[in-house]
């Protein structure tokens, strides 16, 4: 039902042989008409005496090629579409460190201007990318030797700028058609706002724990700071085999201070006898605590029994120097303390209270003995 002319240039003087495509309307099974793409190889048919006869004609459909290659289109420039727009950034790097595909997430995250600008300036992707060289080799290491996908935070340059971003990294080495490693596809992630609010919840926390091993009264280390440096010191000790030293302090007939000034001046008394006892000592793993009510304790790691009378005689007299009218103690005109101290070479089948419950003894012992006054654990008692 076609005319020849419809497959054949036959407006040429000899068509010769050759293939052209065609579109034709042809009737569906159903008998509607419809069209179709057909790739038409012709050639000539001639007789023994080089006579031509007629036409071979072959007709192949390809309509449905043709529809998978514009399927195959659409959905590369669909995939283009989600790449260009995606809020993470993807990219592929060649062996030799281009960067072969990029899109505009990433090239906003590195600082360029265009996708094109990055492939066109990126020549060595690891040391354009990574802030640390370090962290590159360790993603260049992982990356060929894993062969799966390689996840990392790393902090990555900016174009231009001497800070640094924050990102989550992705990526897997990718092959070519024969199968041969041709460098990697990754996707990296923005987090510096992520990151942000990590450090802030960490100042956060870590002040939040601060406070909470704060007296509020006093402002020096509560009883918590207290158990907690004690364990620590007790085990390092431990393992030392050196001399830890306490001293309990005890305010002398502070029921008594209360009831003649009031509790608001008691306070302000305890205020200025914790800070009396802090500015007594000195090395850096000394600590001060308020223990109790009017009991603070004072830590004093790698100290011997003599170091820690010293130091209690120091509190002592520096709290007796505060001079603190106090018209009811019946041992001092002034504000004054008793103080019990304990000192051992801690071993591992003792536990740490062992060394408060001692104190606390020679403690007892001060006041018993007339108070402003220290006393020492006496082991033998
Ligand atoms: P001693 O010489 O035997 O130690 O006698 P004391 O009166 O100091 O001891 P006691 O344990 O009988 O009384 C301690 C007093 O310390 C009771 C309480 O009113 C006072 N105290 C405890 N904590 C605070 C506080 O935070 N503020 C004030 N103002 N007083 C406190
Ligand atoms: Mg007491
Ligand atoms: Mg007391």
């Amino acid at each position: 039902g076609h005319p020849l002319d419809q497959f054949l240039p036959l407006t040429k003087s000899d068509p010769g042989s050759g293939c052209q495509r065609v579109v034709m309307a042809v009737p569906d099974e159903n008998g509607k008409e419809t069209t179709i793409h057909c790739e038409v190889s012709h050639s000539p048919i001639v007789n023994r005496d080089n006579q031509r006869v007629g036409h071979a004609l072959l007709a192949r459909n390809i309509s449905e090629t043709i529809r998978d290659r514009a399927d195959l289109k659409q959905q590369i420039r669909r995939l283009e579409e989600v790449t260009k727009f995606a809020p993470i950034g993807i990219f592929h790097v060649a062996m030799d460190g281009r960067v072969t595909r990029a899109n505009s997430e990433l090239a906003w995250m590195l600082g360029y201007e265009s996708p094109e600008q990055l492939i066109s300036q990126v020549t060595d992707f690891a040391s354009q990318f990574f802030f640390d060289m370090a962290r590159a080799e360790e993603f260049m290491v992982g990356l060929f030797e894993a062969e799966k996908v390689v996840k990392f935070r790393c902090r990555i340059k900016r174009k231009g700028s001497p800070s640094s971003a924050w990102a989550l990294c992705f990526a897997r080495i990718s092959y070519d058609k024969a199968g041969k490693v041709n460098g990697y596809n990754g996707y990296a992630v923005d987090i510096r706002d992520t990151v942000k609010a990590e450090k802030e919840l960490k100042a956060a926390n870590e002040k939040l724990t601060a406070l909470s091993m704060l007296d509020g009264l006093t402002q020096i280390p509560n009883r918590r700071k207290f158990d907690e440096h004690l364990e620590k010191q007790w085990y390092s000790h431990v393992r030392k085999r050196a001399k830890l030293s306490l001293i309990l302090c005890d305010i002398d007939y502070f029921k008594k201070y209360n009831d003649r000034y009031g509790h608001q001046i008691g306070d302000e008394c305890l205020k200025q006898v914790a800070k009396a006892i802090v500015e007594s000592v000195h090395r850096p793993y000394d600590l001060v605590a308020r223990y109790g009510g009017e009991e603070f304790g004072v830590i004093l790691p790698g100290t011997g029994i003599e170091g820690a009378k010293s130091v209690a005689e120091i509190i002592r007299k520096s709290v007796q120097n505060l001079k603190i009218e106090h018209g009811d103690s019946s041992v001092s005109p002034h504000v004054s303390l008793s103080l019990g101290i304990s000192c051992l070479i801690p071993e591992k089948k003792m536990g740490w209270d062992v060394l408060i419950s001692r104190a606390d003894q020679a403690l007892y012992e001060a006041k018993a003995s007339g108070r402003n006054c220290f006393m020492v654990h006496d082991p033998d008692k």
